[in-house]
């Protein structure tokens, strides 16, 4: 398999560090709010990838953060009068709820920068024993000229960035690239204790500080979105291999960006959707299919016309395995016979073509095409009078490489329920808020999933059709 690797710029052969094992990590969500589209984008390409490593036979160990300490988590918890704590208990809920219907499968951990905060306190603590920090008035920095490696990854001038870096009004820093490993706490913030004073840490630490934490030492895959690799990962890079004096990490995978007429979606643009609200008007099946249609470094644009077309194409890809399942159901018992055999055989082709697509740095783009040509070839070989053998051989290599992909999964009744209900909940909302127009949205994207609404006194009752 070949991967693409952002610190060599070079796309080559993936060998785990240990023979079947795969060590990864991916930067998760800040969790203050409910994370958009573009975020998506990026959970959903290492979920992926982890799926597909499974069915190509690796154990895969993935971990994902949640950062539960940072400015935005604290500004959100002074708006809303509450704690830092109830603040991302609440988003990280909300997060695997998205996640759930996006079909993001839980990493093996989710660790939270408040529960590793002894690990992040030692290893800054070690950083500053061998010299590469310093700390003053109460914060501690990473001297970035004691590492000579600086830049490596995202291929930075340094002279150009320190002649641009902003000058702090407060500049306690020795040199303009320094970054903060610790920060002292203001006025009401969450603290620790730490014997350079109290605070709390910064954000690129805690990723260092994990990793170490849960692998020990190098791990095959590190991640996250293009935007992440400067200065987040540079700065993660710089901390670790400081310290251990071994790569943090063999391969470095970077997502395109989700654009909004070529432009980033996101927070600070203001030009986002969350998951939360597209899904009330699609099903996250849906934005899930759209997502892997391109390979993972392009840029793709989000688009109404866009997710309507990945819709039909699921749709497509549907009633392929809908129709198999009735002709299955419904057949007589129809032995099978010679001339099947042609076509038939011919179906691990493209399982061989899918494999051979994903395997080239993971082209879910191309691995998507491979099975719509499955459904033609299908399509253009099931009569009234094929064999049940047939019609199961058909059907079961359709939902194999769906399934790699998290497409055309059975959903359980419970999380279907849950969606259900919530989605009911947004409906009451809107039509308090008298937008009729988004209830009508929603009522019109349950029924679609053949639940229809009925407005009781004592409540709306749903029933399926
Ligand atoms: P954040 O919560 O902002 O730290 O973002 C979580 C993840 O989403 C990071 O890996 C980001 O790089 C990624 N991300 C943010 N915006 C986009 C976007 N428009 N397209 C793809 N990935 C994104
Ligand atoms: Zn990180």
């Amino acid at each position: 398999m070949k991967l693409f690797n952002s610190i060599t710029g070079k796309k080559v052969e993936f060998v785990p560090i240990v023979a079947n094992e795969i060590k990864m990590y991916a930067c998760g969500p800040t969790v203050y709010n409910y994370f958009h589209v573009g975020n998506a984008r990026t959970f959903m390409v290492f979920d992926a990838m982890r799926k597909y490593f499974e069915y190509r036979g690796y154990n895969v160990t993935f971990v994902q953060n949640f950062t539960d300490v940072d400015d935005k988590i604290i500004n959100k918890a002074k708006e809303e009068k509450t704690t830092t704590e109830v603040v991302s208990e609440k988003y990280i809920k909300e997060y695997f709820f998205d996640a759930d219907l996006l079909g993001i499968n839980r990493a093996d951990s989710h660790p939270k920068v408040t529960e590793n905060m002894q690990e992040i306190i030692e290893f800054i603590s070690l950083l500053i024993d061998k010299g590469y920090a310093y700390a003053v008035e109460g914060d501690v920095y990473f001297d970035v000229s004691k590492y000579e490696e600086y830049g490596k990854l995202s291929k930075q001038n340094l002279d150009e960035l320190r002649a641009g870096a902003r000058v702090e009004t407060k500049e306690i820093k020795r040199g303009p690239l320094d970054f903060a490993l610790w920060k002292t706490a203001k006025e009401g913030e969450p603290r620790w204790e730490a014997k350079w004073g109290k605070g709390r840490p910064g954000w690129h630490i805690e990723c260092s500080a994990m990793i170490k934490k849960t692998f020990g030492g190098t791990i095959d895959i590190h991640g996250g979105g293009s935007d992440l690799k400067f200065p987040h990962h540079e700065n993660e890079i710089a901390q670790s291999e400081a310290l251990t004096g071994k790569p943090l990490a063999n391969f470095w995978i970077h997502v395109g960006f989700l654009n909004i007429d070529n432009k980033k979606m996101s927070k600070s643009l203001d030009n986002f959707f969350t998951v939360r609200e597209i899904q009330e008007e699609f099903d996250l099946e849906v934005i899930r299919f759209f997502l892997l249609s391109a390979h993972y470094r392009s840029p793709l644009n989000f688009g109404r016309e866009l997710v309507e077309s990945s819709q039909r194409g699921l749709e497509r890809l549907y009633n392929a395995k809908n129709n198999l399942a009735y002709l299955i159901k419904h057949a007589e018992d129809i032995p099978f016979t010679k001339n099947e055999n042609k076509w038939t055989s011919e179906l691990v082709l493209f399982r061989e073509k899918f494999i051979l697509e994903m395997d080239d740095d993971f082209n879910t783009a191309n691995g998507i095409a491979v099975i719509f040509d499955l459904v033609k070839h299908i399509n253009s070989n099931i009569t009234g009078q094929t064999s049940t053998r047939a019609l199961k051989l058909a059907h079961a290599v359709l939902v194999e490489l769906c399934g790699v992909l998290g497409l055309l999964l059975e959903k359980e009744e419970e999380s279907l329920e849950e969606e259900i209900e919530k989605l009911i909940k947004t409906r009451q909302q809107a039509r308090k808020d008298k937008d009729f127009e988004k209830a009508d949205k929603i009522r019109g994207r349950l029924l679609d999933k053949g639940i229809f609404l009925e407005d009781t006194p004592s409540g709306v009752k749903w029933s399926r059709k």
